[in-house]
């Protein structure tokens, strides 16, 4: 989720509203497009699914909403997939734009859900139990696999590595894949979520004591990895649609490709999410 479309519990917006009003982009239809190797994105404009395609079926991450549902169908088959063949649904985090879906996929695929320690919980009630939001009227789905960190989830050749990133969920997750693209061997990197949302408390939690320090833990993850191809939980962290336009443009160089926005979204996203936690602990310091 990013950070200016959703309305924090306390100003008690009307449960439906939560997710009613969120980018507007995020029920835009968008065209499928190969991002490197056997990766390809299959969501709509603002909410990103990933399908990465194997001799032995195929590995979804994202589900997003339950309505979004149908559009990730038809980009999979516009890809000339079959939908039919997802074998596995992974997760970048447990909240409703990235995950509400999740039982129809499993309904219409039988795919394994496999989800991060920490959000196992949210996909089972149905929506309940974040720290900060509720959500309503997911279908409850059976988690077949809970993760832990570091864990690797392999199909037909391919091997994705899940990165527990707590703090924007306790069960954030940040997917890498080595990908193979025009005879190199790159690192692909599908962002869970550095984003601190409005009426996030990282000071004085009750309902998550530990989620300063596990924002803290989880930029130390991302600061490691080296990212060849730069991805996430929405488009616009790395900045999928100028990124389509260069594309279509045709040019050298596969634009996803991007370590240096990696790094500098990363760096930008720890001061935004510093200065929020300084910010917190000052007015927490002066009561
Ligand atoms: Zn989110």
């Amino acid at each position: 989720m990013t950070r200016r479309n959703l309305i924090p519990l306390g100003l008690a917006a009307p449960a439906f509203l939560l997710f009613a009003q969120g980018n507007n982009d995020w029920d835009t239809p968008f065209p499928p497009h190969k991002v490197a190797g056997n990766v390809y994105y299959v969501g709509s404009q603002g909410l990103a699914s990933y399908l990465v395609t194997t001799p032995q079926g195929h590995i979804l991450i994202n589900s997003s909403f339950e309505r979004t549902v149908p559009l990730i169908r038809k980009s999979v088959e516009g890809l000339g997939f079959k939908f039919t063949d997802i074998k596995i649904l992974l997760t970048s985090h447990a909240h409703g734009d990235h995950a509400e879906g999740t039982a129809l996929i499993k309904e219409l695929t039988a795919a394994k859900i496999m989800v991060m320690q920490g959000d196992e919980g949210i996909i089972e009630s149905g929506g309940q139990g974040d720290f900060q939001y509720t959500n309503k009227d997911w279908k409850p789905c059976k988690v077949d696999q809970v993760l832990k960190d570091g864990e690797q989830v392999k199909l037909g050749g391919a091997t994705l590595t899940a990165r527990h990133t707590p703090g924007h969920t306790r069960g954030c997750t940040t997917w890498t894949m080595k990908v193979r693209d025009e005879g190199k061997e790159l690192l692909a990197v599908i962002v869970g979520s550095p984003n601190v949302n409005p009426g996030y408390q990282l000071v004085n939690n009750a309902k998550y004591p530990a989620i300063a320090d596990d924002y803290a833990k989880s930029f130390q993850i991302w600061k490691s990895l080296e990212a060849d191809i730069f991805l996430g939980a929405h488009g616009n962290y790395y900045g999928m649609l100028e990124k389509v336009e260069k594309l279509k443009k045709g040019g050298a160089g596969n634009p996803f490709i991007d370590p240096d926005g990696y790094r500098s979204y990363i760096a930008e996203r720890e001061q935004a999410y510093l200065a929020t936690l300084a910010k917190q602990k000052q007015a927490a310091g002066s009561k």
